[in-house]
């Protein structure tokens, strides 16, 4: 709600946020402040909500350089898990291209790489 309030106050809107208890008191108490763009969204195929969130991303990342930066994640995976590692690799690719590749470029690390 804070969100929109500010995106439309960036446009020239008057705006009044009005809430029944607390600002960003509900639902956003627990959010983890990451600003994604949906990589999840990715294993069920759901290319242009995905798309659509790598440029919400992408343009808060440009609009709030001060507050906002980019972090990177790790993800090690177990034998015999679902997907291959190259294929999930393959799919960071994609994820990074649908983002215009706007952030850093997803790496590829072996065990071997890290001995
Ligand atoms: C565990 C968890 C982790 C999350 N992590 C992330 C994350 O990392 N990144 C991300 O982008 N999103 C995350 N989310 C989602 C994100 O938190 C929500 O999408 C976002 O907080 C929704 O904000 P909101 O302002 O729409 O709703 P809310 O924060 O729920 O605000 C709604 C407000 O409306 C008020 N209200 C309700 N009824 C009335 C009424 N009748 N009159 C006046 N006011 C009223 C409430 O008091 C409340 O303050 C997470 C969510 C959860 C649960």
């Amino acid at each position: 709600m804070q969100l929109s309030a500010t995106a439309l106050a960036a446009r020239g809107a008057k705006v009044a946020l009005v809430d029944k208890g607390d600002f960003a008191g509900f639902t956003s108490q627990n959010s983890s402040n990451l600003v994604w763009g949906g990589i999840k969204y990715m294993e069920t195929y759901e290319f242009p909500l995905v798309r659509q969130l790598c440029m919400s991303r992408n343009h808060l990342l440009r609009s709030y350089p001060s507050s906002i930066r980019e972090i990177r994640f790790f993800t090690n995976l177990d034998k015999g898990f679902r997907f291959s590692p190259f294929l999930l690799y393959c799919g960071a690719l994609l994820y990074w291209a649908i983002g215009n590749f706007f952030t850093r470029s997803p790496r590829f690390l072996t065990p071997q790489a890290n001995q």
